[in-house]
């Protein structure tokens, strides 16, 4: 983990009226996402204590993934980001937390072991906890009802009670998120993640298998870490624990959540969003003139842009124009989600507008959103899941472009759990369509698992070295 926040980093906070402006005075548009509460006071209320509550991160920390990210866009360094597409509030228990770290980290070591770079690792985590709907209404039966918006706004059961959103809310998730980041920061700094604690980088055998029982992508990971451990051992006793960073990031959807964590610092410049290191843009609230790219155009953290098949590159460009005017090294991830279907037409003319700007952005692979299929699942209905057949391919296809038009894909942006879910199809898991029943547990987009994780960190680094 990086360095908690220092003393002397004690930010101030602008009024909220300042920071809804943008830089050049201009109101905030309107937001589309902007959820309506039934009690404006007690929202008022809430935000007001956000606001006075001490940041998440520190912006030292936020300069140092910034730089890393610089050093990814140049091609030294990988950046793996990972984890639930809506994080629950509970989630935020030590096994649920233990799991998601533990890939990540098994995943991030079979991509510095096959690519032969560092990675820094980002997860989706201690704070993804709003969640955009294509439809803000869902139909239950005969009723209408305000859909689910996350866990920070409104609850997941189907009664309209759940649905109505609850400003406590506001503050339960951002407790969690606290929590949910002091709990890795103990363990990272406590040695989670040091060669020399072997069982957390063995996968666990859940059916007790030997080693030899494995399938071959998992006995491939089981030599990486061995190697690992190993060299960890003949390093001379005593040395400090190896001490890995997590970053946290997630979709910066809630703007008065986002805002009301939006800090001046002492001693440098621009305001800072301390709920995260990383916030992104989703696809569907990526407009250039929306209240969200405005919300991102005033903050200095490392921000992720999702670029979707319906993105104009020309837009994309302006984009990153409106975002990133100044150019700062590690300022842009590039997150394209195209789907195996689109990715061979709609990558290369993406490449060439950016390339055109001759900015130097951090290219990054979601072989996730644009490979989402709703198929039938027994007594569930319908479901969401994905291919790993697919994500692989995707992925794969993701990195030949790239490399053919002399750009480095330095990035993989996943959905993923420590946990044995049956969410996505096929890959090392064999599951097929009837093993969506037993252990679908996203209410969301479907995640890979703990062995599919694994399975894709090899291809993405195999992709990567070649
Ligand atoms: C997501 O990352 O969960 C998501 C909704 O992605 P996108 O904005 O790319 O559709
Ligand atoms: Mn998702």
């Amino acid at each position: 983990m990086p360095p908690a926040p220092a003393p002397s980093d004690v930010p101030s906070d602008p009024s909220p009226e300042t920071r809804a402006e943008s830089s050049a005075g201009a109101p905030a548009p309107p937001d589309p996402q902007r959820v309506t509460y039934p009690d404006p006071a007690a929202y008022r209320t809430a935000l007001a204590e956000l606001r006075g509550l001490p940041p998440l991160v520190s912006s030292d920390e936020v300069e140092c993934l910034r730089h890393e990210l610089a050093e990814a866009a140049e091609g030294r360094r990988l950046l793996l980001q990972g984890g639930d597409c809506a994080e629950r509030f509970e989630d935020c228990a030590s096994d649920a937390i233990a799991a998601k770290l533990k890939i990540l980290l098994q995943m991030g070591l079979v991509l510095e072991e096959i690519a032969g770079r560092p990675t820094t690792i980002v997860g989706r985590i201690a704070g993804q906890y709003a969640k955009p709907r294509s439809a803000l209404v869902e139909q239950v039966g005969e009723h209408a009802l305000p859909a689910y918006r996350g866990d920070l706004v409104n609850g997941a059961d189907a009664t309209s009670d759940a649905r109505q959103p609850d400003p406590r809310r506001l503050l339960r998730g951002y407790a969690r998120a606290g929590l949910t980041l002091n709990f890795i920061r103990a363990l990272l700094d406590g040695g989670f993640g040091d060669p020399s604690h072997p069982d957390w980088w063995r996968l666990h055998r859940r059916r007790g298998e030997a080693i030899a029982d494995l399938s071959a992508p998992l006995r491939r990971y089981e030599a990486l870490a061995a190697a690992r451990i190993d060299r960890g051992r003949r390093i001379v006793s005593g040395r400090p624990l190896a001490r890995r960073a997590l970053f946290t990031s997630h979709e910066a959807l809630h703007l008065d959540y986002e805002r009301a964590q939006t800090r001046e610092v002492p001693r440098k410049s621009g305001c800072w969003n301390l709920c995260c290191h990383l916030p992104w843009l989703g696809a569907r609230t990526g407009g250039i003139d929306g209240p969200h790219a405005s919300y991102l155009a005033e903050i200095e953290n490392p921000i992720g842009i999702k670029v979707a098949p319906w993105h104009e590159p020309a837009t994309i460009v302006d984009l990153l124009e409106r975002l990133d005017p100044r150019r700062i090294p590690g300022r842009i991830v590039l997150i394209h989600r195209l789907g195996v279907e689109a990715i061979a037409d709609r990558l290369p003319p993406l490449v060439a507008a950016v390339e055109s700007t001759r900015r130097r952005v951090l290219w990054c692979v979601d072989p996730m959103h644009g490979n989402t299929r709703t198929v039938l699942a027994g007594r569930r209905g319908e479901v969401k899941t994905r291919r790993i057949e697919e994500i692989v391919a995707e992925i794969e296809t993701a990195f030949a472009v790239h490399r053919r038009l002399g750009t480095v894909l330095a990035g993989l942006h996943v959905e993923l759990t420590g946990e044995p879910v049956t969410e996505c199809l096929g890959g090392v898991s064999r599951l097929d369509e009837g093993a969506l029943e037993r252990d679908y547990r996203s209410p969301l987009d479907p995640r890979l698992n703990d062995e599919q994780s694994i399975e894709v960190a090899l291809v993405a680094a195999e992709a990567a070295r070649a």
